[in-house]
């Protein structure tokens, strides 16, 4: 070992300093609260910062910088969801993320190799052509590709699985990625603590009172704050924490896991899934196979893990890539996703005046991180909803004006 690293090690005083300042004393007020210090909050106080130059924000996290969700996803970046409105959303996401790294001056790991969704029946295939016309309409790269192709593109994969379920195809998105986590979330940290938004860990948000139609403050455990504007963005607590401000949001929670192998060297090139094994593998930059599947099947705020899950999804991989059964485990996890009726999130005005919401986001939020946060200091900054956020309203669950988005959320997230 250098004797530099060493001397580094020991060191009392480190000569970096760290991107996140440390949590400061709480003001009595400020003209923007965001709860939630995950993804989509850090992200929503960056776009306030630089483009509305609205800083004087204070991001409100319960436990520790993008320790929920934002921490426990697969990463999978994609646009090939069903409805116009869906797709116009996630193209942008998708687009935001290949600027990312520039815009934040923090390398993202943004990898576009595109993903790869297997049909094992013909009722699949015909889904797919409609998803891949409609996709194609809407400008995103999206194509039914058949057998040989699917080999082409994944010469690894096992096309028979012992004649039960046979690859006939699939749906080939080539604008899908993935980017690392952690880096999105302190990447959008850093800038936006550089412009002034002050980032409040461990402070949990007990109560948010209301008077006269408006949030007038938010009591934490580190004391009670006014507020101008409020955002929720509390991944699988937002029903819970809109509970504190009278607001029952159309949320059910479940537990989603995934699981990773040892890492391996690269063999795997894209992302692929199967709608039918309801298993995705991906690997990761550090050769790490990630799997994962379908939500838990019954609602619970529990984050443990559990053998039948890692039975289904180690089934799914095997089927997929035989070769894997020797593969050993490194980790399992769960986490709590916020699962609205039709599979879309909810995104914009609440029955308060100055609450706003960002909840919903179920197992299919990260990709929508700097969409989501792009238009939400929008709507924060202009007190007015713009038009590609408009469909997500909370209201679409009283006019029956439903974005369903189940097929394509179902198995890959
Ligand atoms: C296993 C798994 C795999 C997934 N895979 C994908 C994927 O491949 N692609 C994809 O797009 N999405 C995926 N998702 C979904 C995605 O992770 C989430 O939708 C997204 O991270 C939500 O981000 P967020 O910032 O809204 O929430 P979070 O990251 O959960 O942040 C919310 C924060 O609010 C804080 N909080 C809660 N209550 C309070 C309170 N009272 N006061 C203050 N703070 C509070 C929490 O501590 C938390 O840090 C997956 C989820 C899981 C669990």
């Amino acid at each position: 070992m250098p004797l530099k690293l060493l001397k580094y090690g020991l060191a009392r005083d480190y000569p970096v300093t760290g991107d996140i300042p440390a949590t400061p004393d709480l003001r009595k007020s400020y003209d923007v609260v965001i709860i939630g210090g995950g993804g989509h909050g850090l992200a929503c106080a960056f776009y306030l910062s630089k483009y509305h130059g609205i800083t004087n924000v204070a991001i409100l996290e319960k436990g520790y910088l993008a320790g929920g969700n934002t921490a426990r996803n697969t990463t999978t970046i994609r646009s090939n969801y069903i409805t116009p409105e869906g797709i116009a959303f996630y193209k942008e996401g998708v687009e935001l993320y290949g600027e990312m790294s520039q815009e934040l001056d923090f390398n993202v790991m943004f990898s576009q190799r595109g993903q790869l969704t297997l049909a094992h029946s013909e009722t699949t295939m015909r889904s797919f052509h409609l998803r891949a016309e409609m996709g194609k309409h809407m400008g995103t790269r999206l194509e039914v590709v058949d057998q040989k192709q699917v080999q082409e593109l994944c010469p690894h994969l096992n096309m028979d699985y012992g004649g039960a379920l046979e690859i006939l195809g699939g749906l080939w998105h080539e604008d899908g990625g993935t980017a690392r986590h952690d880096a999105v979330a302190w990447g959008y940290a850093a800038q936006a603590s550089r412009r002034g938004v002050e980032i409040h860990q461990r402070t949990e948000v007990e109560s948010i009172n209301v008077n006269g139609g408006r949030v007038q403050s938010v009591t934490t455990n580190r004391g009670e704050i006014a507020c101008g504007q409020v955002m929720i963005a509390c991944g699988g607590a937002n029903y819970e924490v809109a509970m504190k401000a009278g607001v029952r949001l159309p949320i059910r929670c479940y537990p989603l896991q995934a699981m990773v192998t040892q890492p391996i060297k690269p063999w795997l090139h894209t992302l692929v899934s199967s709608v039918s094994l309801h298993t995705y593998l991906v690997q990761s930059s550090r050769g790490e196979l990630v799997i994962g599947g379908g939500s838990d099947p019954y609602q619970s705020y529990s984050t443990r893990s559990t053998l039948d899950m890692k039975e289904h999804l180690a089934q799914g991989a095997v089927h997929m890539f035989p070769f894997l059964q020797n593969m050993r485990l490194l980790r399992q996890w769960a986490g709590t996703t916020d699962m609205t009726p039709d599979y879309s999130p909810i995104m914009g005005a609440s029955p308060l005046d100055n609450l706003w919401l960002d909840c919903g986001w179920g197992t299919w939020g990260f990709k929508a991180t700097p969409v989501a946060g792009k238009y939400m200091a929008q709507t924060i900054a202009n007190g007015k909803v713009p038009d590609i956020l408009r469909p997500f309203g909370m209201d679409r669950f009283t006019s029956f004006e439903l974005l369903n988005e189940m097929g394509a959320t179902a198995a890959s997230h």
